[in-house]
């Protein structure tokens, strides 16, 4: 194996000096994404260390290039993105290379009859977005994180964002994909949206997390900038009430771009507000609106006065903007004190109320605080958050609650997360969540990764 300064030169060589970075504080920035502090179980201590290097590529031919070296000195890669992941994925969890993907930001193509457009990984959501609003379109992928996150780091978790609930998912708008694999070689799929020809390998790098192989360049679905958007805010007496609303309008065929349900208070037998926007052309936005304000009032919503749902809209991406001007300060986070952590899981719709009755038995039986419960984007994606205060007793006693609670989650034929992925924090219940298949994908990496180089330690691999 080369010496670690040898191999610093060799990148050099191929990328030039000002493309790979030693400076300790962009080793540290690139050492962590944004899991903070609070929600690391202290029996399960994640502790990132320095990457030997940051190099920036410029373009596929130099990731290709970095890679094979990679491979050849057995030194681990690890793509990064916008580092907005909340799970760890993109930590360096031993000295290796991190490859940014900043400079490959080019917007390629812009496919206005097609609704497509060819972008390169690390174009960052809000500027692909910005772009596509010049030809009339927009991105369907609005995480609270648009202005931070990459396109190859929101495909790589499969993420979800606001319009989720009318567009899908990141990975469901995917048409077609480059990626350089372990060992250096190219893998492109076709842009087409629906093939009959064997597996469509795009799968192997949508929710990835970096393991298969490094994205660089993407065709996605776009849509067309709506004719018209409809917001509100509906307040329930209960949760199970709006639950049941949730349900009904989805029943029906409603595709809102904002659904946003949850307690309105720490009191979980208490009032619950949903919040629920619809766009798109005029006559259709206002066909469904109607069948979900309906369904909403059926089951005794009463309509929030004033701009309270314009003003969620407008600052939905605040949270983010505020973690890219303080990354540090999310960190972290739990270092005072104060511990809080969330499950964000899939149930089947049916299994909802009952999975939140217990979670808040089980939270009450812990001395842990259940702080809040919600629905994103329609009723099977629940959301929960709870909270303990105190020294490292006090976050182990979390952990444990959190973690007693995703064990639970199998038993009602759910999924232990729905948006952030897994990195290192959700790894050790991969083999819960998979079963035998995780021995099929661990097979699959040893194949395409035989020096296990590419991002080593994530996803329960
Ligand atoms: C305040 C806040 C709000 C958030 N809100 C949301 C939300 O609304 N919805 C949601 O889904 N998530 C949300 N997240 C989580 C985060 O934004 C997402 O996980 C996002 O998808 C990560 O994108 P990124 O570019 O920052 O990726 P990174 O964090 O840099 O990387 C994520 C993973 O992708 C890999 N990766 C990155 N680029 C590539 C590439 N080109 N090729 C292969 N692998 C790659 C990394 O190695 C890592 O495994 C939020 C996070 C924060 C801090």
């Amino acid at each position: 194996m080369a010496g670690y300064a040898g191999t610093i030169g060799r990148l050099v060589d191929l990328l030039g000096r000002a493309a790979v970075l030693t400076d300790p504080a962009e080793l540290d920035l690139h050492a962590w994404d944004a899991l903070s502090h609070g929600r690391i179980h202290p029996a399960h201590p994640i502790v990132p260390v320095h990457p030997l290097c940051v190099c920036i590529p410029a373009d596929t031919d130099e990731v290709q290039a970095v890679v094979r070296l990679a491979n050849e000195v057995r030194v681990p890669l690890v793509p990064y993105g916008g580092g907005s992941g909340l799970m760890g994925a993109a930590a360096s969890l031993t000295p290796g290379i991190v490859v940014d993907l900043r400079r490959m930001d080019a917007i390629l193509e812009i496919d206005a009859d097609s609704l497509t457009a060819r972008v390169q990984a690390g174009a960052v959501l809000e500027t692909v977005d910005a772009a596509l609003r010049g030809s009339g379109l927009m991105l369907g992928h609005d995480p609270w994180t648009l202005p931070v996150a990459t396109v190859g780091g929101t495909v790589s978790t499969d993420s979800l964002g606001y319009r989720g609930g009318k567009y899908d998912s990141m990975g469901r708008q995917v048409l077609g994909l480059e990626a350089v694999l372990p060992q250096g070689e190219l893998c492109r799929t076709p842009a087409v949206s629906k093939r009959s020809t064997g597996l469509d390998l795009k799968h192997l790098f949508i929710g990835g997390e970096g393991c298969f192989g490094i994205l660089t360049e993407l065709t996605l679905r776009v849509f067309p900038v709506p004719e018209t958007r409809s917001l509100h805010a509906l307040r329930f007496d209960s949760f199970a009430a709006g639950f049941e609303a949730v349900c009904d309008l989805t029943r029906a065929g409603c595709r809102p771009i904002l659904l946003d349900y949850g307690d309105e208070t720490e009191d979980p037998d208490g009032p619950s507000i949903l919040y629920l926007g619809f766009e798109g052309n005029a006559h259709l936005a206002a066909a469904e609106e109607s069948v979900a304000l309906d369904a909403c009032l059926r089951r005794g919503a009463g309509e929030l006065a004033g701009e309270r749902a314009g003003r969620f809209w407008r600052e939905r991406h605040s949270t983010a903007r505020r973690f890219a001007a303080n990354r540090s300060e999310r960190r972290n986070r739990g270092r005072d004190g104060v511990h809080q952590d969330w499950v964000h899981v899939a149930l089947p719709a049916s299994q909802v109320l009952t999975f939140r009755r217990e979670a808040i038995a089980l939270a009450a039986a812990r001395g842990v605080r259940f702080r809040e419960s919600g629905l994103w984007t329609g009723p099977e994606l629940f959301s929960l958050r709870l909270a303990k205060e105190g020294g490292d007793r006090a976050r182990a006693e979390l952990g444990d609650a959190v973690g007693a609670l995703l064990e639970r989650v199998h038993a009602y034929g759910g999924s232990v997360e729905y948006c952030h992925g897994v990195g290192v924090k959700l790894a050790p219940f991969m083999a819960r969540e998979h079963g035998p298949s995780l021995e099929l994908m661990r097979s699959l990496k040893r194949f395409l990764d035989p020096n296990g180089i590419m991002n080593p330690g994530k996803l329960g691999l």
